[in-house]
């Protein structure tokens, strides 16, 4: 794709939405920690279903440890595999408060090496908490990035690296948000809305869907063949001529 085409997908993106963001509920640094944590294979609205009833109870690393895996395990079985992310959420938790002061750290590597945090959850934090331009790969982004010819990849890492070095950098920030939400409620995995696409036409997709034919035998067609509307159906009333 040349660098043009993909300033101009970026530059509508950005004006549809010009401020992109997550839509998992949190208000600190750690609440956005844990609920990208839990929406590992998760849906963001189960995830969020979760979070507002575990965060007023618990939503600092003291809190999460003190709850336990059994305390915390009633409050996020909405979030799919919630026995193993209870016991990340709070081994994440102890290793934040011994190793980090309570605080998120700010380095990926320090990220990564919380329990249940890989590179895509270090991704987000680096991007949203410390406005680093990282871009993470989901699978809507994965699927958009291979669809429109943004970053063709066959692995996520691949495509991660086509993106970070093909986004202009006042698009880097922004970009992880915009693909997703493309990708989530326009670029759909079994029926792409195509037709209505604010980047139709810069797309590189081959297997585009077609617009929906227009229906046959409308009163256009009605009338073309000769007028066989129903009287009194939005006609214009006139005189009756005896
Ligand atoms: S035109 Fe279709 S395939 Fe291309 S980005 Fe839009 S929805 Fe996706």
């Amino acid at each position: 794709m040349r660098p043009a085409t993909r300033a101009a997908i970026y530059r509508r993106l950005r004006a549809a939405n010009p401020a992109p963001t997550t839509e998992l509920l949190h208000s600190t640094p750690f609440e956005l920690l844990v609920a990208v944590m839990l929406s590992a294979h998760t849906t963001d609205k189960s995830v969020n279903a979760a979070t507002r009833n575990l965060f007023p109870v618990a939503n600092t690393p003291a809190t999460i440890a003190a709850l336990g895996v059994e305390g915390v395990k009633p409050y996020i079985r909405t979030v799919g595999l919630y026995n193993t992310k209870a016991a990340n959420l709070v081994a994440l938790a102890r290793q934040i408060l011994e190793q980090h002061g309570g605080e998120v750290p700010g380095e990926r590597a320090a990220l990564e090496a919380l329990p249940g945090v890989g590179r895509k959850t270090a991704s987000i934090i680096l991007n949203m908490v410390f406005g680093q331009p990282e871009i993470a790969v989901d699978t809507h982004i994965f699927r958009v990035a291979n669809r429109t010819g943004l970053a063709p990849g066959k692995t996520p890492r691949e495509v991660e690296d086509g993106l970070v070095a093909g986004t202009p950098p006042e698009f880097r920030k922004d970009a992880h948000h915009w693909l997703i939400l493309h990708g989530r409620y326009v670029c759909t995995a079994r029926a792409p809305k195509c037709p209505t696409c604010i980047i139709r036409d810069l797309c590189e997709y081959k297997h585009k869907t077609p617009a929906p034919k227009a229906k046959r035998g409308g009163v256009g067609a009605a009338i073309r063949r000769g007028g066989t509307r129903k009287a009194g159906a939005h006609a214009t009333p006139g005189r009756t001529r005896k």
